[in-house]
């Protein structure tokens, strides 16, 4: 197979994407963005400036009601040549993925398919009703409720899922008459930015509808919040950066919508198929290194079956091979970056100078982190406490159903949670009384569909959710217009 980022680089290395091509930014630093195995060079991206966002944001403002104006079937048409391009380019962008991001080629490919399922759906919110006609007590009024782009939507987004979690503004945003721009994590320029760039550019978005500016949180994206003209935030992060930019951006009173952290819960009962829970209990928490939202942080489990759920996660731990994603046989790739994995090594330590025994794991070569199985855990620990985002499984005993509940909701968190039982009913009566925004019975918390509202409570997010019709709240305002049809007498 070729290698797609061996010659790929030159065409947007040091380039902002503006006004539908790659052009130099007004700053001149740069930073490399890397294959996280093995540290080679994939690309150098323009640091963006304030004086950057500010002509992205006024070309952006000028390009958005001609896009709004376009019909639906441009907007659907647009949405869909882009979904075919990157089923076309899936090969190329599933090695950028596998290298830029350090997962392995089947979360790539998740990622491609995902991202595609994203462009269909938002094709098809272009056709979705946009005003409904709402009863008047006024005799001869029509009331008519429209629905109205937000106007000029900044996405600031993370790199452990670039091109889908970018996308999943993008598309729906566009498909719904907003223009965007886009700040991808400087972990991730190329699958979190350039990509999309690319694939929009060769679909025929008119100019200046999608623009990518590179650049540093506090800097590009700090500009992109306070700027005046940027009307709606989406931001997908940390919880601690989100309530950083709620407080900004709500200052200013502008949209904003906040996809935050979890400390998810797995929750095995003592009526559970302990192997079963324990393939997909592994799977929560090591997949991609535990560096999901999603990913189990918790596993609380019933005292009864603990030892034997303890031997068989950790069993699993044991069978899984690290190394290069791109080798064959490979099951978990490097870590993101020595930040991440110092910060969810560091998070083992505390715990175990606290009591936790480190079962399984606990050690790392460069990037590459051993799935951890930590048992012994209490509340009080840092690993029960905080989002670990490593691959890292705390396990915490429990003596009761209502114990196990009060600790899964015993979280600022509340983004998913997952329940293991062999009795479907008692999982159902558990998951209803769960505070997050998404819970399952017996699977994974690793769990997103297109179509279905995602997002969480408390921490996790402002309450927004993002999917399928979800997303036509997120990205749209409502505009009353009612014409009274028949004359009114007032009173003078
Ligand atoms: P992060 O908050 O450090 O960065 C996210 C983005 O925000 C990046 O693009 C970064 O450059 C930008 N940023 C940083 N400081 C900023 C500032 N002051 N102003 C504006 N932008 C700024 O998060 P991360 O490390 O990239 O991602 C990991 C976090 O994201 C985890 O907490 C994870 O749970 C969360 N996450 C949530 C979801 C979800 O859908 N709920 C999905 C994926 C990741």
């Amino acid at each position: 197979m070729t290698d797609p980022t061996a010659t790929a680089a030159t065409r947007w290395d040091g380039k902002l994407f503006r006004s539908g091509s790659w052009l130099p930014g007004l700053g001149t630093e740069t930073l490399a963005s890397q294959e996280k195995s093995t540290s080679r060079t994939l690309a150098s991206q323009a640091l963006a400036t304030e004086a950057d966002v500010d002509a992205a944001v006024t070309a952006a403002t000028t390009a958005q009601p001609g896009w709004a104006a376009a019909g639906y079937d441009v907007r659907a048409g647009l949405l869909r040549r882009v979904a075919r391009l990157l089923e076309d380019r899936a090969d190329d962008y599933v090695d950028w993925l596998i290298r830029e991001t350090g997962g392995i080629r089947g979360k790539a490919e998740y990622e491609v398919g995902a991202a595609c399922n994203e462009l269909y759906e938002a094709a098809a919110l272009t056709s979705h009703a946009t005003a409904e006609v709402l009863p008047s007590h006024n005799t001869g009024k029509l009331n008519l409720v429209q629905r109205v782009p937000v106007g000029v939507v900044a996405a600031i987004t993370p790199w452990n899922f670039p091109l889908v979690l970018a996308m999943r503004v993008v598309a729906p945003a566009i498909a719904l008459g907003n223009t965007v721009i886009l700040k991808p994590a400087e972990l991730t320029p190329v699958t979190g930015g350039f990509l999309l760039a690319e694939l929009f550019a060769d679909a025929g978005a008119p100019p200046d509808v999608l623009q990518v500016l590179t650049g540093l949180g506090p800097q590009a994206g700090e500009a992109l919040v306070r700027h005046p003209g940027t009307t709606m935030i989406h931001f997908t992060g940390s919880s601690r950066v989100g309530q950083h930019i709620g407080s900004v951006a709500g200052g200013m009173l502008k949209k904003v919508s906040l996809e935050l952290g979890g400390n998810n819960a797995f929750v095995v009962l003592d009526d559970a198929n302990v192997e079963a829970a324990s393939m997909v209990g592994a799977w929560s928490s090591f997949h991609y290194s535990g560096q999901a939202c999603i990913s189990a942080s918790r596993h609380i489990v019933a005292a009864s079956v603990a030892d034997a759920y303890i031997a068989a996660l950790a069993a699993r731990a044991k069978g899984i091979v690290v190394g290069n994603p791109l080798d064959d046989g490979v099951n978990l790739g490097p870590m993101i970056s020595e930040t991440q994995r110092d910060r969810g090594l560091d998070l083992v330590k505390r715990s175990v100078d606290q009591g936790a025994e480190l079962v399984e794991g606990g050690t790392f070569d460069r990037l590459f982190v051993r799935p951890t199985v930590l048992s012994g855990v209490t509340p009080e620990m840092p690993v029960y406490l905080e989002e670990v985002f490593a691959p890292v499984a705390p396990v915490i005993v429990v003596d009761s159903d209502e114990e196990a509940l009060r600790l899964t909701n015993d979280s600022s968190y509340g983004l998913v949670h997952s329940v293991f039982t062999g009795d479907q009913a008692r999982g159902l009566a558990f998951a209803e009384q769960v505070r997050a925004g998404m819970v399952h019975v017996n699977d994974t918390t690793c769990l997103d569909e297109a179509h279905v509202p995602f997002g969480g409570f408390g921490l996790s997010g402002s309450g927004g959710r993002a999917g399928g019709a979800s997303n036509l709240d997120e990205f749209t305002e409502r505009r009353w217009i009612g014409l009274q049809r028949t004359p009114v007498a007032y009173p003078y």
